[in-house]
């Protein structure tokens, strides 16, 4: 019977699919992800066919090689920054993505760190909260009118280009992005300029939002020498992972004026925050739920317990990411 280990409690579906195939399911009956050592221990139990983990599962090469009997680790996330594909590749074994699931909420949730700065919505719903409100005021909390403004978006894949669309059709801004391949539907369907370098587009935006993988190349991808070629008014958008951002750099920038403010929904030592970072006013802070839809949770779950069937039943699967 083959044997399948999932890191955490997750939607049902998933779990149903693995069972009705036949396979042997065990799942992780801690309410918390385990550490590294503990999910070692829970591996080695068993000679494991496949291990479906989540983004704070790391899969480096203690793990791997710990379960020589894995043929796959099937993540249920859009990012697998935790996994260390180039292991997974010399040891020919798989690894996959969900790249679907929470594309779109991710690209909503990111207008909503968007318009909660400039319409000060968290900082007006505080003040109401805290019975300061006394009565309609001409100078009472001032936000910041997007139409006209310039949107720089860092990496237009699915989220980027769609945060993108909604920034050039539903708010009329002016669009402009980086990315290391160009996107040429966004620049077809004229939603979006490009600017060879990182640089061009943080000088020129009022709104960075940033969308790209955490890898190599991508962390502290914002660090401070790049925080000052913004403009002081601009703000920083991040829902792709947390060490895109060199987080203490950022704060500092906060601190300092040189920019304005930010919205995270990821963070750089998750779950901690960075020293300072709470403290800040202008900044609008939610904890990693930008793809947070049970719609989406379902369909992660889904298509994750889907790319172990294919390896296990022979064939590659479809959302491998080790190319
Ligand atoms: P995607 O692969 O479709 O797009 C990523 C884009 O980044 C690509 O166009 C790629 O060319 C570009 N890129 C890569 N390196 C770059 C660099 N150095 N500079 C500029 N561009 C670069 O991915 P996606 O589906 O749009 O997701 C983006 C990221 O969002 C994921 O990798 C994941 O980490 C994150 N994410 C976060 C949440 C959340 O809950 N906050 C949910 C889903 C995804």
């Amino acid at each position: 019977m083959k044997k399948v280990y999932i890191t955490r409690q997750i939607p049902e579906v998933g779990i149903k699919m693995l069972i009705d195939k036949g396979y042997e399911v065990d799942i992780n009956k801690e309410d918390r992800p385990l550490t590294k050592d503990e999910l070692m221990q829970e591996l080695k139990k068993k000679d494991y066919d496949a291990v479906l983990t989540l983004l704070t599962d790391i899969i480096d090469a203690d793990v791997i090689n710990a379960v020589p009997s894995v043929k796959i680790f099937a993540n249920y996330a859009i990012g697998y920054n935790n996994l260390d594909i180039k292991i997974a590749k010399e040891k020919g074994i798989y690894m996959s993505n969900t790249p679907s699931g929470g594309a779109e909420r991710v690209a909503e949730h990111t207008w909503a760190l968007i318009l909660a700065l400039t319409c000060r919505i968290v900082e007006g719903d505080l003040y109401l909260r805290n019975g300061k409100y006394k009565g309609w005021d001409p100078m009472l909390l001032h936000g910041e009118r997007i139409e006209g403004m310039t949107l720089g978006i860092i990496g237009t894949g699915r989220i980027g280009a769609n945060v993108a669309r909604k920034g050039k059709f539903g708010f009329g801004m002016n669009v402009v992005y980086y990315d290391v391949k160009r996107n040429e539907e966004l620049e077809k369907e004229d939603a979006a300029k490009f600017y060879s370098t990182v640089e061009e587009v943080l000088k020129i935006s009022d709104i960075v939002s940033i969308h790209v993988p955490l890898m190599e190349s991508t962390h502290h991808l914002i660090n401070s020498d790049r925080l000052k070629i913004m403009k002081p008014s601009a703000i920083l958008i991040n829902t792709s992972r947390g060490p895109v951002i060199d987080e203490n750099a950022l704060v500092s920038a906060l601190k300092n004026g040189i920019i304005k403010g930010a919205g995270l929904d990821v963070f750089e030592f998750e779950p901690d925050l960075a020293k300072g970072l709470i403290e800040l006013s202008k900044i609008v802070i939610t904890p990693h739920i930008a793809s947070a839809t049970e719609e989406a949770r379902l369909e992660m779950s889904t298509v994750s317990a889907q790319n172990i069937i294919d390896c296990l039943e022979g064939i590659a699967p479809r959302n491998n990411v080790v190319l």
